[in-house]
């Protein structure tokens, strides 16, 4: 997928005209976080646990190279096998290899955000390589030639009669606005997919070191039947997917889909270790994992090892006021919302992504959802210094000014008295009478501007220093 990160301030304007994109947004996002809070809220000890979630991430990351190698034995030992990509041309390569080695022609895969960074479906196409997308909504952005605009609902921008008329167009589907209806013909066109197929693909939620096992979940069925049914099953996951034990992974399942689509538990939850053994009836004959580094090494010699501590739950996306205003699309590239902000930048370059993190009102909303407490606007704020060079040079100028203000007490008391009177002269109340309190707003442009959809309440004309001052005793 192209990178177009840095268009983010373009995008989003774009993006906050779209009414209908709107809806779609504010419908699935105020859904899933309601739900997510309601179940992570009935949980007795729930921060208890999300501590202790992050306590294995954290460790699992601790330990990361040898728990890779860990892993490879026990892949290697259950019949599997391990291949390792440094980057996305080599991941790729090392599918289209397997495609040539077993003459594979057509595949089914279930959801992997891996896979889209990777620009996999991409690669195989150019090979003649067919490649059918089996998550519905995954589906829906395939056969619509779009892109997934959140991490765990990927056609979250469209609207259900976007998505009816889409089927109908594409693939004859009878009229209906039935979403159930419209699954079930779904279901049906994917079904012999399954059977047709060469080969499955999947992503990974948990790669287990101590038994070689890769665990997805999922609610469709779609990662089970892609990855059991076709003689060859190709699982493409990122190294920092890895965790120690069952113990650790026994914590993390109860966030997961609680902090993902506010469920109790996901439908299915289905574990993979090494091919079908002799005197299996089911299950692949051949299993290849292929482990997915493409710049997680050099985030994890960083400040930033935490962002690689990410479950992929979405939930920060849902919370975030800035994703759900713009979508996920605005933000450029795979990964977007708040946690997008971080990784893009990190495994792009700073300077093709510069506006990300700067698309946060830091209100902290994305570390109180994180199910693992990834310490998100403190990342935000770090790429942010760490992103100077590239910024504006009014806002470089400007942060300067700041920044010789704060640090010379004097120059700031002033300051924030001309403040305060420039406000107080300025500042027009526009509804006086107003029961809920007066809106304020400036004159002449540029400064309307700015008042034309926000309230600007004076400054106060005592300090609190002034304040402070007087009361102290
Ligand atoms: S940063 Fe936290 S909330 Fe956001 S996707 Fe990752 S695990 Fe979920």
């Amino acid at each position: 997928m192209e990178n177009t990160a840095n268009q983010f301030p373009q995008s989003a304007v774009i993006a906050l005209q779209d009414i209908t994109l709107h809806g779609a947004l504010d419908r699935a996002t105020s859904a899933a976080d309601g739900r997510r809070r309601n179940l992570i809220g009935e949980l007795p000890h729930a921060q208890e646990l999300r501590q202790q979630g992050r306590g294995s991430r954290l460790r699992g990351l601790h330990d990361l190279p040898e728990l890779l190698e860990e892993l490879e034995a026990n892949v290697t030992a259950a019949g599997g096998t391990v291949l390792w990509a440094s980057d996305a041309a080599e991941a790729n390569q090392h599918v289209l290899a397997l495609c040539r080695q077993h003459n594979l022609k057509r595949g089914v895969k279930s959801k992997s955000m891996v896979t889209e960074e990777i620009g996999l479906i991409a690669a195989l196409e150019a090979a003649g390589i067919e490649m059918i997308e089996t998550d519905l909504g995954e589906y829906i952005v395939q056969i619509s030639g779009d892109h997934p605009s959140h991490i765990i609902m990927p056609a979250m921008h469209m609207t259900r009669e976007q998505i009816r008329d889409l089927f109908v167009d594409k693939l004859e589907m009878p009229y209906t606005d039935n979403a159930e209806e419209m699954t079930a013909f779904i279901r049906a066109c994917l079904r012999q997919e399954y059977l047709d197929a060469d080969f499955g693909m999947s992503g990974g939620n948990f790669l287990i070191a101590e038994t070689g096992t890769v665990v997805i979940v999922t609610n469709e069925g779609n990662g089970r039947l892609s990855t059991g049914v076709p003689p060859v099953h190709i699982a493409v996951v990122g190294i920092e997917k890895v965790i120690p034990s069952w113990e650790d992974f026994a914590t993390l399942i109860q966030m997961l889909p609680r902090s993902a689509t506010g469920q109790r538990m996901s439908v299915y939850t289905s574990a993979f270790t090494g091919p079908a053994h002799d005197g299996e009836p089911d299950g692949p004959r051949h299993f290849y994992l292929i482990l997915v580094d493409n710049g997680r090494s050099g985030i994890y010699a960083s400040e930033y090892a935490e962002a690689l501590a990410c479950i992929r739950c979405g939930a920060c996306l849902n919370a975030c006021p800035v994703y759900q205003s713009v979508g996920g699309h605005a933000y450029g590239w795979v990964y977007p919302g708040p946690i997008g902000a971080i990784v893009t930048p990190l495994l792009k370059g700073a300077e093709n992504a510069a506006p990300l993190p700067f698309a946060s009102t830091l209100c902290g909303a994305c570390q109180s959802a994180c199910p693992v407490d990834i310490h998100i606007p403190d990342m935000l704020l770090r790429l942010r210094r760490d992103l100077r060079h590239v910024q504006e040079p009014l806002l470089q100028l400007s942060m300067k000014g700041y920044g010789f203000a704060f640090s010379h007490p004097l120059l700031y008391q002033l300051g924030g008295k001309a403040a305060s009177a420039a406000s107080r002269a300025l500042a027009r109340a526009e509804n006086p009478d107003d029961a809920d309190g007066p809106i304020h707003a400036l004159p002449g442009y540029p400064l309307s501007g700015w008042t034309q959809s926000r309230d600007f309440p004076p400054l106060a004309a005592e300090s609190f220093h002034d304040w402070w001052r007087k009361h102290r005793s």
